[in-house]
């Protein structure tokens, strides 16, 4: 397409282009992606909406600064391959981040189209223009192996395969280490794999990245728990040089009410992994079962939360319930995901507060108990506090009830290497640009540092620990 010029006055009167998706009562019957990606001419549409500011506040919304005005640009002047080379420069995973990051907290939500618009949902689209580039390159057939300098002959051990870990293996490989991944799980990709559902991000995105680092030549070792097979100090025996921690949030965290140990009651991580590692919903064709039950209650408000409810509808729920103590304003699931989750049915229990989970004579749940809630003053959040509204307790019949109220990091590691420092929260201290720990030769980032947090973020972590791993390589210093 032959790019017009247009003004700012123009181009500030386009309308973001909607990404066409599959019909809600069509998506709820099958675990397909539910937004279909935009054709060239709706990217090109909406690259002509970048006002390829100077300054480009989108940048630093960015966590990895991306250079975001460059790639729209290219998009518009179909320069495809151009495009998503940019992107790549600071961002291993486009397909991964254009589909899942919170980009209307990020870099959507500086972009001065938005800010002009006074409607951060008017924003310049760069996630999904993103997820267009990324899009594009798949189409046209396997991606190009990066360059690898010549062998170090220094050894790179990453323990854990998500988003951090992924990164550290690809920038500490191109500068020519042997690196290997030790993974607990049978298949790599961390929370991108076990975690976030097909529907959001299909699989095969996940499992093309990891073939490219194979490519690369970073060996990936699944069903290997550090700290169970080899601990830190073992690998480091075994002739690994350096070591980068990124093993993850994944340890759930349940409310303490009674009832929580009753028959039905999943952990979200233990309901995601089944339905989506394991394929619980093909049992019996495959060999891990899942409750399905007719009335399922969610408790929480952020993405696990409407990752569950939406899987629980695909699995062929009647009623799914969101319980959930504040308004939907306080919500922490992205946007979108609340949107698409009511799109589809999931009934959204504003302001109640689960307090008890009743069985049945056989020990299965029943039914839940909530209370009403009413928003108080603002606590150290900033958001405002729910406070219980005495007397307002009511009964609502459930099957199955899922625990989507957050996660801590996973111990294992901290617990088997004594002198790795962690926090309160059993966090790993790092250091924040250099990500290195109270461990000679051991780094760390991802969520195991930052606490539940983003795949960006813990990309951009990846991105920073990988560069002090090559120069502590390089140099020996600590
Ligand atoms: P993880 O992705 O957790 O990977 C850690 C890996 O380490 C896992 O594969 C684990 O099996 C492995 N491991 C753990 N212990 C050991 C051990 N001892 N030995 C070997 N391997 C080990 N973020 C977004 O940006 N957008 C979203 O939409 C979004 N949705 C989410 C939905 C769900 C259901 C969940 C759970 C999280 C979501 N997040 C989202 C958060 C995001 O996925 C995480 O912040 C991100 O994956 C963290 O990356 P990581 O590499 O630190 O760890
Ligand atoms: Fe925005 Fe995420 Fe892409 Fe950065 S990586 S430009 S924050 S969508
Ligand atoms: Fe384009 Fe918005 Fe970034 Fe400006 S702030 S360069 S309009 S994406």
């Amino acid at each position: 397409m032959e790019a017009k010029k247009l003004t700012t006055k123009e181009k500030l009167q386009i309308p973001p282009v909607m990404m066409p998706q599959q019909d809600a009562h069509e998506r709820v019957h099958n675990v397909n992606e539910v937004p279909l990606g935009y054709t060239v001419d709706m990217a090109q549409t909406e690259a002509q909406r970048c006002l390829q500011c100077k300054n480009a506040p989108c940048v630093k919304g960015c966590p990895v600064e991306i250079d975001i005005p460059a790639f729209i640009n290219a998009i518009l002047e179909g320069r495809n391959r151009e495009s998503i080379n940019t992107i790549k420069q600071t961002n291993i995973l486009p397909a991964v981040c254009g589909r899942v990051c919170p980009q209307e907290e990020q870099c959507q939500k500086t972009c001065v189209v938005g800010k002009s618009n006074k409607d951060v949902a008017k924003a310049v689209q760069i996630g999904k223009l993103e997820r267009f580039a990324a899009d594009w390159e798949m189409e046209q057939g396997e991606a190009e192996v990066p360059v690898i300098k010549a062998s170090t002959g220094k050894r790179v051990a990453v323990v854990g395969s998500g988003p951090a870990g992924l990164t550290v293996a690809a920038d500490t490989r191109r500068e020519g280490h042997d690196v290997t991944i030790f993974e607990a799980l049978h298949k790599p990709g961390g929370v991108l794999i076990y975690g976030i559902p097909e529907f959001r991000l299909p699989k095969r995105i996940v499992m093309r990245e990891v073939k490219n680092l194979q490519k690369m030549g970073v060996t990936l070792r699944t069903n290997y728990v550090v700290g169970k097979l080899s601990t830190i100090d073992e690998l480091f025996d075994e002739g690994f040089d350096a070591v980068f921690v990124a093993t993850g949030a994944g340890l759930p965290l349940f409310m303490h009410i009674p009832g929580e140990n009753l028959n039905g009651v999943y952990s979200a991580n233990e309901y995601l992994t089944r339905a989506n590692l394991m394929q619980a919903y093909s049992f019996p064709n495959t060999d891990t079962p899942i409750a399905r039950a007719k009335n399922v209650a969610v408790f929480g408000g952020g993405n696990v939360a409407m990752d569950s409810a939406r899987t629980a509808l695909r699995l062929g729920a009647e009623n799914v319930y969101l319980v959930y103590r504040r308004s939907k304003k306080e919500m922490p699931a992205r946007v979108e995901e609340v949107e698409h989750a009511e799109e589809e049915g999931v009934q959204m229990m504003l302001l109640q507060n689960p307090v008890k989970i009743l069985g049945d004579q056989n020990g299965w749940v029943k039914e839940i108990e909530c209370i009403k809630m009413e928003l108080g003053e603002p606590d150290e959040s900033g958001r405002r506090r729910p406070v219980a509204v005495k007397g307002s307790e009511f009964l609502t019949p459930v099957d199955v009830v899922i625990v989507a109220i957050g996660n801590a990091s996973n111990p294992l590691v901290p617990s088997t290497t004594p002198d790795l420092a962690v926090n309160k929260w059993g966090n790993i201290v790092a250091a924040e640009e250099t990500l290195r720990t109270s461990k000679k030769g051991v780094f760390a980032g991802g969520d195991i540092v930052l606490g539940a947090a983003t795949v960006i973020l813990a990309m951009g972590q990846g991105r920073k620990a990988a560069r002090a791993i090559n120069e502590y390589l390089k140099t020996g210093v600590w």
